[in-house]
């Protein structure tokens, strides 16, 4: 990761099926305990190889998808700790943390964007293309 969903989101699930890494799951998949749709952060890739992120594109609530940290060792401990994520222990590979697995994450998004977790349709300007 990656990317986060937030309490906007109006879980019509149409990011699911639109992810190439099958990486979002439905409230009923998700690892915590509330009702949101959620984002697996060890399997997302951030969309490198398409223009934008299919999640955000095809998303009909405004800032329900935002900029996460990358997914990689720097960021071990942020993800590893984060009340947002429960990351998958893989039987043979164990905990596929950042330390353990790093994705793939949009070099060109300005840091400040993910920290602020900002909106990514609005980062990449979605919205006015619509
Ligand atoms: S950014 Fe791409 S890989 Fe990540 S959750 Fe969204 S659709 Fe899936
Ligand atoms: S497309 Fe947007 S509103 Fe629909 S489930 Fe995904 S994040 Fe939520």
């Amino acid at each position: 990761m990656s990317v986060l969903i937030t309490d906007s989101c109006i879980s019509c699930d149409a990011c699911i099926d639109e992810c190439p890494a099958t990486a979002i799951v439905s409230s009923d998949g998700s690892p915590l305990n509330d009702d949101r749709v959620y984002v697996k952060p060890e399997k997302c890739i951030e969309c490198v190889d398409a223009a934008v992120p299919k999640c955000a594109d095809v998303c009909p609530s405004k800032g329900s998808i935002v900029w996460d940290m990358p997914y990689t060792a720097e960021y071990n401990g942020y993800f590893v700790n984060s009340d947002n994520y429960v990351i998958r222990i893989h039987k043979r590979r164990g905990l596929l943390s950042p330390a353990n697995q790093e994705r793939p994450f949009r070099e060109d998004i300005d840091m400040r964007a993910r920290i602020d977790h900002a909106s990514i349709g609005e980062t990449l300007r979605l919205y006015v293309a619509k």
